[in-house]
């Protein structure tokens, strides 16, 4: 792999069509920012529909092509797995490029980089694993059978806040089966994706196999979800941005599986070791500057231990380290975006207005260093309220609202007063309770007594208008195979061509 973050400073980088680097046709490159210093680092180029024609033809060629088509599933299995061992061995210089380009901790990237490859051979496995079953067919002589295949040219939409991981759990299910990809990375962090390209090429994927767009949402995202030949969209990112990629889809009839926003549940009972709790929601919420789907973004705290608990969490909350992401002693990086930043302010400011307080963070860092990022300090606000707008909307920043409750039947009321269904965690020593909140809560994850714990064996999604479709485990490569029916008449009789045989 030749990109590094050397490389890529004030460099321009390409599209990967069909197996090379190519120049957008129009010309146009977008500046790519750092936001640790808000300055311009690299531009990658705009895509608009003639590029993602390319691509998405591309992308057609090689799923009919029988160098990728007549593939032996073990053949493929093995291409996933070289993938992995590429991963693998650039894990350090992708996770420098993921921190350099979304501002998310050098600790962090390194570990996502690091297991990354464990999923590529987790679904590498599947490629010779997937059949489909024989069916009675209630006549003699005949056979019935459902067969299971690839469905074609899938686009995958990403977004900034994990690029490569969030890539990982689709395409490598989607390789492994034989489909082909064109991918449309976030305009906010498109330099570890276009450098995943380079290790798919010398992993020996045929050419057209994976492509990849870059670009804003509004050229490449819409033309790549408005093309007629796509034959299922995947998308991560905002719940307003899935709904209108699902209506371009639907006007082609084509499915999609969604990842969504959240404004997930957080709730902690007394009778746990309370700084035990409070280290859960911690990491919950400000873990990645609150910049996670999944982040815990309300809390409701048991009222006999409430005062107790606040107080500990705005002691622990002061103890957070906000800093440069490259720093090892960092807890908390700045946010990945400046509108993302103004976001952030104005939740907190709008929190205030309606009558919840600041007992912790609520503005940017004082410190003279990180004046010219984007930071924002971890956030606790109390007094808050479930009809709040910081407690309505997704914030994606370092910001908690926390409110007591007095019984169960309460606290299941407002955890599940949300349009999103994303994630959810209760802190309890009692098991009865905590499997009563796992049936009733209308989320697609349950943590209990742990948050943010995850596995690509295990299929995730949402709930309500955080999405649907499923990630991880063996539930993934439903959604990207279809099935056929076939049925052969062995009998060699000759049958009345005008009556349908039921019998
Ligand atoms: P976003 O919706 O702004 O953008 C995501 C992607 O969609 C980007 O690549 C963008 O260019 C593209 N896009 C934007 N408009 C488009 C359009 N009209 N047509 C096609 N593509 C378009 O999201 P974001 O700000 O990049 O990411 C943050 C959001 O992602 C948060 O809401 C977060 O909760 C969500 N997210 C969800 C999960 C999950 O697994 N549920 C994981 C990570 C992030």
């Amino acid at each position: 792999m030749k990109t590094t973050v050397k490389s890529l400073e004030g460099s321009r980088q390409l599209l990967f069509i069909n197996g090379r680097f190519v120049a957008p046709k129009n010309g146009n490159y977008i500046a790519s920012y750092d936001p640790t210093t808000s300055e311009p680092w690299y531009e990658f180029a705009e895509a608009d529909a003639a590029d993602v024609d390319d691509a998405v033809a591309a992308a057609s060629k090689a799923f009919r092509d029988p160098a990728w088509r007549r593939m032996t599933q073990t053949d493929r299995g093995r291409l996933v797995r070289k993938l992995a061992d590429l991963v693998l061995q650039h894990a350090d210089e992708l996770a420098e490029i993921e921190t350099r380009d979304n501002g998310k901790l050098i600790k962090e990237m390194r570990a996502q980089m690091r297991s990354m490859p464990d999923s590529y051979h987790y679904f590498a496995g599947m490629a010779d694993k997937l059949h489909g079953e024989t069916i009675p067919v209630n006549k003699l002589d005949m056979l019935n059978f459902n067969m299971r295949e690839p469905i074609g040219v899938v686009g995958m939409i990403t977004p900034w806040n994990s690029p490569l991981m969030l890539l990982t759990g689709t395409l490598a299910p989607c390789l492994a089966i034989g489909n082909t990809v064109v991918i449309k990375p976030s305009e906010h962090a498109t330099a570890s994706t276009l450098a995943l390209a380079e290790l798919i090429t010398e992993a020996g994927f045929p050419d057209g196999v994976v492509n990849v767009v870059t670009g804003t949402g509004k050229s490449a995202g819409e033309a790549l979800t408005r093309h007629p030949r796509i034959a299922k969209y995947v998308f991560t990112g905002s719940t307003n941005t899935g709904r209108r990629i699902a209506g371009n889809a639907a006007m082609n009839l084509v499915p999609c599986s969604m990842e969504l926003g959240g404004k997930s549940p957080h709730v902690v009972f007394g009778d746990v070791d309370i700084e035990h709790a409070v280290n859960g929601v911690v990491s919950g919420v400000f873990a990645a500057a609150g910049q996670t789907c999944v982040a815990g973004s309300r809390c409701f705290v048991e009222a006999n231990v409430y005062d107790r608990f606040i107080d500990a969490l705005v002691a622990r909350t002061q103890r957070i380290r906000v800093g440069h992401p490259m720093d090892a002693e960092t807890d908390i990086g700045p946010l990945a975006l400046a509108d993302q930043l103004s976001k952030v302010e104005g939740y907190v400011a709008s929190g205030v207005k309606e009558g919840a307080k600041i007992a912790a963070g609520g503005k940017r860092p004082q410190s003279q260093d990180l004046s010219r990022g984007w930071y924002f300090e971890p956030t606790v606000m109390v007094e808050a309220q479930n009809d709040m707008a910081f407690m309505r909307d997704e914030i994606f920043g370092p910001v908690v609202g926390v409110m007591p409750f007095k019984t169960e039947e309460e606290m299941i009321e407002l955890a599940n007063d949300s349009n999103y269904g994303l994630a959810s965690g209760i802190w309890t020593q009692n098991i009865d309770r905590a499997m009563r909140f796992a049936n009733q809560i209308e989320a697609g994850t349950v943590w209990i007594n742990t948050y943010r714990a995850s596995s690509f064996m295990s299929a995730n999604g949402g709930f309500k208008e955080s999405g649907y479709g499923r990630r991880g485990g063996f539930e993934v490569m439903r959604e990207f195979t279809r099935l056929k029916n076939i049925i052969i008449d062995y009998s060699g009789a000759m049958q009345d061509p005008f009556v349908i045989r039921l019998k």
